[in-house]
């Protein structure tokens, strides 16, 4: 679409690039401008060699006309200075100002806007003055999770484009290709868990998230699940993760859903486990035999359990609450005294 857009020198000015974190929104604005700003092959190819100094500063992040903003991290918001300067040199200075200027190298500007829902309304206002009347030849692309999340008066200037969520394939791939992973089993693992997003794959990989998995495993893997005994050492776990409220939750939220996919695993309704937790898996299955169907039924309805505290935990249900009655409830249909929730 953009090959043909090109050629027709039809290609819009604004983008808004919609789908979720970590599938590579960012990462085709920046080919796309690679491919415009490529030396050796001319724009409507619409394809970039990698090679020249052109292709290799886009790559570094140092191309000058190609301008990028985003959220810093650990802010909830994209600071308005980034796109119009700081108050004292308003209007001067900013990815809004940058873009108006001639093109350095290329034969015109390329802009990113990461995290565009991050926009408050008065940044959002600034940049629908360069979206009304962009400078010629500029081109920017705005990246969000949903186009609701971006106010209509700058969604109805830019050209949406849907991007899907990653199939558990495709990360398995790309985990290998950029040597994020070298064992396969265990690429395909956390393929399985991360929703389609190469970023929570990569998340899925901290130490951090490992050992909340790891715990989680070892304590359902339990012949003689112990409710209070559990929901401590959650507790405890998630507050290794750091005093910040978020993180907490955050931890919280990715431990009830490594319970839901131990329980998915029992069940045999995912494939792949990793080494360690293949392990806890075949020890709770031998103690059963491949009959008994209380035993999947109780399993099913601990997967249930686990799904709801998930919600619960992202409809803000305060963490120790919500853990230790988690727990509680796993405890109660292990012992069969919880047939229906
Ligand atoms: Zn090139």
């Amino acid at each position: 679409m953009f090959r043909r857009a090109v050629q027709r020198d039809r290609l819009a000015h604004g983008f808004l690039l919609v789908g979720p974190p970590g599938i590579g929104k960012q990462k085709f604005a920046q080919l796309v401008a690679q491919c415009l700003f490529c030396t050796q092959r001319t724009p409507d190819q619409l394809d970039a060699c990698g090679e020249c100094p052109s292709c290799k500063q886009v790559v570094a992040g140092t191309h000058p006309d190609l301008l990028v903003v985003e959220r810093p991290e650990g802010k909830q918001e994209l600071p308005i200075e980034l796109l119009i300067g700081p108050p004292e040199r308003r209007g001067r200075e900013g990815l809004c100002h940058d873009l108006s200027l001639r093109p350095m190298t290329a034969s015109r500007r390329v802009a990113i806007i990461d995290d565009a829902h991050t926009m408050n309304d008065a940044s959002a206002n600034a940049l629908l003055k360069t979206l009304e009347e962009p400078p010629a030849g500029a081109i920017l692309f705005l990246t969000a999770p949903e186009s609701e999340s971006i106010l209509p008066t700058i969604r109805s200037r830019c050209q949406p484009i849907l991007f899907s969520p990653l199939s558990p394939e495709d990360i398995t791939e790309l985990l290998i290709d950029q040597g994020m992973e070298t064992d396969r089993t265990q690429a395909a693992a956390i393929a399985a868990l991360c929703e389609g997003s190469l970023e929570t794959a990569a998340q899925l990989q901290s130490p951090e998230l490992r050992a909340i998995r790891s715990s989680v495993y070892r304590q359902l893997a339990q012949s003689d699940f112990d409710s209070l005994g559990a929901s401590k050492h959650f507790q405890s776990t998630i507050e290794e993760q750091g005093k910040d409220p978020a993180t907490q939750r955050k931890a919280a939220i990715w431990l009830v859903r490594f319970a839901a996919d131990f329980y998915r695993r029992l069940l045999g309704v995912t494939g792949q486990s990793l080494a360690d937790e293949a392990a806890s898996i075949t020890a709770v299955r031998n103690r059963f035999s491949p009959d008994d169907l209380v035993a999947f039924d109780r399993w099913g309805l601990m997967l249930d359990r686990c799904l709801e505290a998930e919600t619960q935990l992202l409809e803000s249900m305060p963490v120790p609450l919500c853990l230790d009655a988690f727990c509680h409830d796993l405890g109660r249909i292990g012992r069969g005294a919880l047939h229906l929730l």
